[in-house]
């Protein structure tokens, strides 16, 4: 038996996805879960994929931002059951693996070769197009479709008042965002952070900055209108990088020393030096921006030494999907997070081509698809 369904079907980059007909089995497999999705977020990661940056195999429904309601469950799942309302995780883990086993989920062996493949865990696809063809899921989650199949460990169960548009963008920007700052960084109630970015990942490592407190939280942006979203999430000081040089500012505000954290959120070569640069001696730097492929950075070693500095990279906001989930919907529906603030739109399925075309020119925070 196969449930049929809409899904926004990608096959080739910088053509608009085809709102389609296809098919999922309406029985899971062992070890699986059937999900009806509630909402999704139109995230970056997936626009590399549309513009042609990273190359997928397809046709592929994209998306990996998603909440919804479980519908079924295979044989042998017992972490949820039908009618939990569920985050979708991107990295579900093996829960055997030497990362998973020491609360590095993250970087679980297992996601490395299937769902960062695209593919579920057998090595195989759930999707069939209406002709029979096989349909890949984006990052083995593929939210912009009204079901998926994921493994159990992918479906991670959260309260059931939280809304879901607010919900589904804990599956990425809010977690990578949070939990660079908290996770990875572990900023101290003591510490000033830099933020560079101040898209979806940056405004949640401020907003995740403030929620432990951080002394004082610098944001930097080249736009006036993202640094008054960053003051709205806990910006103390901004600095518009377009009329004041942060090499100059930073010092400025900071008594000379620099800061202890700096958090790179866009992705560039020249920003992640800068926030290397911006460092007081002992301090760390963290990229959980994306850089395309093949590009460097340049730093002193010998400065790296001597002032005990370090760079350390973010996936995911280091995360621990089954944990840090749960307390982010609880930190949001206590008012100590905002999640509101950052759904700009909310939008139909059929509207995703359009959704994209405002990410690509940089309107609003986050658009969530509801279903
Ligand atoms: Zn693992
Ligand atoms: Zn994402």
């Amino acid at each position: 038996m196969t449930i049929e369904f809409r899904a926004a079907v990608f096959r080739t980059a910088n053509t608009p996805m085809t709102i389609e007909t296809v098919s999922i089995p309406s029985t899971p497999p062992p070890g699986e879960v059937l999900v009806r999705m509630r909402a999704s977020g139109l995230c970056h990661s997936d626009l590399h994929v549309i513009v042609g940056e990273w190359e997928v195999p397809t046709p592929m429904i994209l998306g990996h931002e998603g909440a919804g309601v479980v519908e079924a469950v295979g044989e042998g799942v017992s972490g949820v059951a039908p009618g939990d309302h569920v985050i979708l995780t991107w990295t579900p883990p093996c829960r055997r693996c030497r990362y998973c086993v020491s609360g590095r989920p993250v970087l679980c062996d297992e996601v490395a070769r299937h769902s960062a493949n695209h593919l579920s865990s057998d090595g195989r696809t759930r999707i069939r197009t209406v002709d029979g063809q096989e349909v890949y899921s984006f990052a083995g989650t593929g939210t912009f479709g009204e079901y998926t199949m994921v493994p159990e460990s992918g479906a991670i169960p959260v309260r059931a008042d939280a809304p879901f548009e607010q919900a589904s963008l804990v599956g990425c920007s809010v977690t990578t965002g949070v939990g660079a700052a908290i996770n990875t960084a572990n900023v101290r109630p003591d510490e000033t952070v830099l933020v560079l970015g101040c898209g979806g990942v940056g405004l949640n490592a401020i907003q995740g900055a403030r929620l432990v407190g951080a002394r004082r939280i610098i944001a930097a942006d080249l736009s006036d209108t993202r640094l008054e979203r960053a003051r709205h999430f806990g910006a103390t000081e901004v600095v518009n990088t377009s009329e004041e040089d942060l090499a100059e500012r930073v010092p400025q505000l900071t008594d000379g020393r620099g800061v202890e954290v700096a958090i790179e959120a866009i992705g560039l070569p020249a920003t992640i030096e800068a926030a290397y640069a911006s460092l007081a001696r002992g301090g760390r730097a963290v990229v959980a921006g994306q850089v395309p492929d093949g590009l460097t950075i340049t730093i002193d070693p010998f400065v790296m030494s001597d002032s005990e500095l370090q760079l350390i990279g973010s996936n995911y906001g280091s995360s621990r999907p089954a944990i840090d989930f749960p307390q982010l919907i609880d930190h949001y529906l206590h008012g100590r997070i905002d999640l509101d603030a950052l759904v700009t739109r909310v939008m139909g399925l059929d509207e995703i081509n359009d959704g994209y075309d405002e990410l690509k020119r940089g309107i609003g925070i986050r658009s969530v698809i509801k279903y």
